[in-house]
């Protein structure tokens, strides 16, 4: 599950959790972006560093949950096909890669090489809002019909939230795992007037 976690909230461990559940999953890679290939971060973001930090503390009360800092090594702009890559190249064949809502709408759009993302990993797609899933439906035939892609949309109960909103609102103690929360009021970060 790769993002650029800015900052990391509760809607990110519950769709990992229920991914892992419903395909049974060994385990769910966090992957902090280095530099989004498909947005800018706004002012006042917190830094990669602080990024990869609360993605560590979030995933730090979960066995199944691990940190990768693949993206931020390698640097540059994080496109997931060169991640796919990678983590084969150490072994890994069986994967999946875990998708929002947004994120399936733009695949084959935006993505570089979304065919070969598809060869790589199968999809698994988390529904932001309940509204969402009968779009998502068609876009997940379209593409198993256009590139063979193998997708499961995983029902879960949704937490309608996003990093925009909980910087926008400030609602770090209510919508961040409380070391987050407390690692964001310590660091002074997303003050008055980040986006
Ligand atoms: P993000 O905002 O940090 O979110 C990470 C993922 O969690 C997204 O797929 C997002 O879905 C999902 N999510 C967020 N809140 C959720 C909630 N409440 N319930 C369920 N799911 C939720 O990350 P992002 O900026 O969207 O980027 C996602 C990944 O896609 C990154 O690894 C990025 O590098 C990759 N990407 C790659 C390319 C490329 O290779 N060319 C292009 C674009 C993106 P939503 O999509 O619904 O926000």
């Amino acid at each position: 599950m790769g993002g650029t976690f800015n900052p990391p909230h509760n809607g990110h461990i519950l769709a990992a959790e229920h991914v892992r559940q419903a395909l049974g999953l060994d385990r769910v890679l966090f992957i902090p972006t280095n530099l989004p290939p498909h947005k800018r971060l706004p002012d006042g973001s917190a830094t990669t560093e602080q990024r990869c930090d609360m993605v560590r503390l979030m995933v730090a009360p979960y066995d199944w949950a691990v940190f990768s800092d693949i993206e931020v090594r390698r640097g540059g702009a994080s496109y997931t096909v060169d991640t796919l890559r990678a983590l084969h190249q150490k072994g890994y064949d069986n994967l999946t890669l875990i998708v929002g809502t947004d994120m399936l709408m733009s695949f084959d759009r935006c993505w570089r090489a979304p065919e070969e993302i598809v060869r790589l990993a199968d999809l698994a797609v988390v529904a932001r809002d309940t509204h969402d899933r009968p779009v998502l439906r068609r876009k997940a035939i379209l593409l198993e019909k256009k590139m063979h892609a193998h997708i499961s949309l995983i029902d879960c109960p949704v937490l309608t939230i996003s990093s925009t909103e909980v910087r926008r609102r400030g609602i770090f103690e209510e919508m961040t795992p409380p070391p987050v929360a407390a690692y964001i009021r310590k660091n002074r970060l997303y003050q008055k007037g980040s986006e």
